[in-house]
């Protein structure tokens, strides 16, 4: 197979339409058995559920070519998982188990000549996602929908190393207690907009958004999850019902406690201890760990010991780790590597 002439190491994130991408459609109550197709375009009535009431939910995980040359995906059960409890919190009828990976790993075959290559730090960005596709006009769940699941290469998250972030602390808040914070809907993205739109106007990377009950515990960013730091190496990261469960969170805890032996701690997290850690990071499937270097809250500036000019120590060790593991230079625990 011939790798497609793109240069790899400059790509940026976003989007490039590649050859194939997965589509299987719901009707009459169950899912058809689905295929691959060339179409990249969907045409829908003017009345289409996600159209009028956003009744739609995605998913986002990438393949990389090892240094063995072996193409894999990371922990796409996680997503599949994660994809059934959007699902069913938003009378989404779930998918027949087993098949979103089975989608996941068609679809990254069929265009693995835009995987880019061992060491370019570019990866190939897979995004599934569901919505109601027949016209709704009383707010009730649809009667038909699609799952879609295309593929785009994407370039390196950094390129020449990671400056540290600084974030704002919002005043718009994310999820309500008891809302959809735990699942990724795209409504949860479609309010952030103007927060980080008017966040970036400012000189800010990122919100921080508090629990909306008291205003006094982290949560998360628009998209992504915090680890802390402490001065004595544990590793520390916000426990929420309203905090969407990330995979690389949840991953980079493992790694911390049982490749670099560190402690670690998922609990509430008040921001008032903040100021007290020693190294912050954001966690998600595109940085893997972002460094934050400095959280603003109304003009008091929490600045991390870590500094601006690069990762802490912890992070950069959590980040290699992890990368290690994705790239195949270090033994992954059991499941968390899927060939295709
Ligand atoms: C997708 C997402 C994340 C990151 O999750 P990963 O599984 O690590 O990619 C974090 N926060 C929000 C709100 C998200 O939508």
């Amino acid at each position: 197979m011939e790798k497609k002439n793109l240069d790899w190491s400059n790509l940026g994130f976003g989007y490039r339409q590649t050859e194939q991408r997965y589509v299987s459609n719901y009707k009459d109550g169950a899912w058809d058995n689905g295929a691959l197709t060339e179409d990249a375009t969907i045409v829908l009535n003017e009345c289409a559920g996600v159209l009028q009431y956003a009744q739609t939910c995605f998913e986002g995980l990438k393949a990389y070519t090892t240094q063995d040359n072996r193409i894999v995906v990371f922990r796409p059960d996680l997503n599949e998982q994660r994809m059934h409890d959007s699902c069913l919190r938003l009378e989404i009828p779930a998918l027949p188990k087993g098949r979103f990976v089975e989608a996941v790993k068609q679809v990254v075959k069929a265009n693995e000549a835009y995987v880019p290559p061992y060491g370019s730090g570019a990866t190939l960005y897979i995004r599934p996602y569901i919505f109601g596709t027949n016209p709704v006009i009383g707010v009730k769940p649809a009667d038909e929908y699609q799952f879609r699941i295309f593929c785009t290469p994407v370039g390196p998250y950094f390129k020449g190393g990671a400056k540290p972030l600084t974030i704002k602390v919002s005043d718009f808040d994310r999820a309500a207690p008891h809302g959809t914070g735990h699942i990724k809907a795209g409504l949860n993205y479609a309010m952030s907009l103007y927060p980080i739109v008017t966040a970036h106007e400012e000189g800010y990377d990122e919100n921080m958004y508090l629990d909306p009950a008291t205003r006094t515990k982290v949560e998360e960013t628009g998209g992504a999850n915090f680890i802390f730091v402490t001065k004595d190496n544990k590793v520390v990261t916000p426990k929420s019902d309203s905090i969407l469960p990330s995979i690389t969170r949840r991953s980079l805890m493992i790694v911390a406690q049982k490749y670099l032996g560190l402690e670690v701690e998922e609990r509430e997290v008040l921001f008032e201890e903040v100021k007290d850690f020693a190294e912050c990071g954001l966690c998600g499937t595109a940085a893997v760990i972002s460094p934050v270097g400095k959280i603003v809250n109304h003009g008091e500036e929490l600045c991390f010991s870590s500094g601006m000019e690069k990762m802490g120590t912890i992070t950069q060790k959590l980040y290699d780790t992890l990368t290690g593991i994705q790239m195949g230079r270090l033994e992954a625990p059991e499941g968390w590597i899927v060939e295709i």
